[in-house]
Parts: structure tokens; sequence; C-alpha cells
């Protein structure tokens, strides 16, 4: 269900302008506008979900998949040497839009940056 005032939404729908990834019948992955790293991708369920546990588990393993496919294109096209992922599930977690969504961050040797260790 589409969620009017979703900002993903609108993104997947192109109401609000992306720079597109890639996209499949039920996925949608595009650059963060804020990137953490150069190539910060967003991968969103093109359906209207808030938390990873709102998410069918069929759709879940079909989003593994995809971003499965994400990084190692990353990685073929050495945007990155490695790569985390990372999703933020409710406020207190970070998560600012309430449209589930997976970060996948490039990094590089050397990059200094910390996120658990
Ligand atoms: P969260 O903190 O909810 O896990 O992450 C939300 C992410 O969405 C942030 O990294 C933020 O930069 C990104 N974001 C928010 N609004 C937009 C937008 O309109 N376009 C794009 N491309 N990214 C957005
Ligand atoms: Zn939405």
């Amino acid at each position: 269900m589409e969620d009017e005032n979703c900002i993903f939404c609108k993104i997947v729908k192109g109401k609000i302008k992306s720079q597109k990834v890639m996209e499949t019948d039920n996925f949608f992955a595009f650059l963060d506008a804020n990137p953490r790293a150069e190539g910060h991708i967003l991968v969103v369920p093109k359906r209207h979900f808030v938390t990873l546990l709102d998410i069918p588990d069929k759709l879940g393993e079909e989003m593994l998949n995809f971003i499965k496919k994400i990084a190692s294109d990353l990685l073929d096209k050495k945007k990155g040497d490695g790569f985390n992922i990372i999703m933020n599930n409710l406020e207190c977690a970070g998560q600012a839009v309430k449209h589930a969504h997976i970060h996948v961050v490039p990094r590089k040797e050397g990059d200094g940056m910390h996120l658990f260790v």
C-alpha cells in the first residue's frame, strides 16, 4: 500500500527525482541524497513497508538477492573494496524515513569510516 506522504514511495513512482542504480519488478535502488561515502545506495521495496518485520518472507529473500547483485556490481565496477549493509529499523535505531530501506555503503581501504569496529 502506498503512503501518500512517503518520500520513498514518491521516488519509486518518479514523483521525486532520484539517481536510479537498478530496478526490478519489486525493488528500486538509488543513490542516497546525503551519501556517507561516494556511491552510497539505498534499496527499497516498491511496496510501502515500514520495517524489516513487515516485509513478507518471500519478498525478503528476493530483496537479499537484489542487494547481493547491487553489492557484487559495486565490487566489479571497483566502486569499493568492500561494503556495509545497514538497515535502521524504527526511530530509536535511526530510521528517519518510515519506508523500509537498506543502505549499501561502499568501503575503501583506509577510508577511516568506523561503524561497529
Ligand atoms: P535512515 O536514517 O532513515 O535509515 O536513512 C534515510 C536516508 O534517506 C538518509 O541517508 C537520507 O540521506 C536519505 N534520503 C532522505 N530523503 C531523500 C531523498 O529525497 N532522496 C534521496 N535520494 N535520499 C534521501
Ligand atoms: Zn513508502
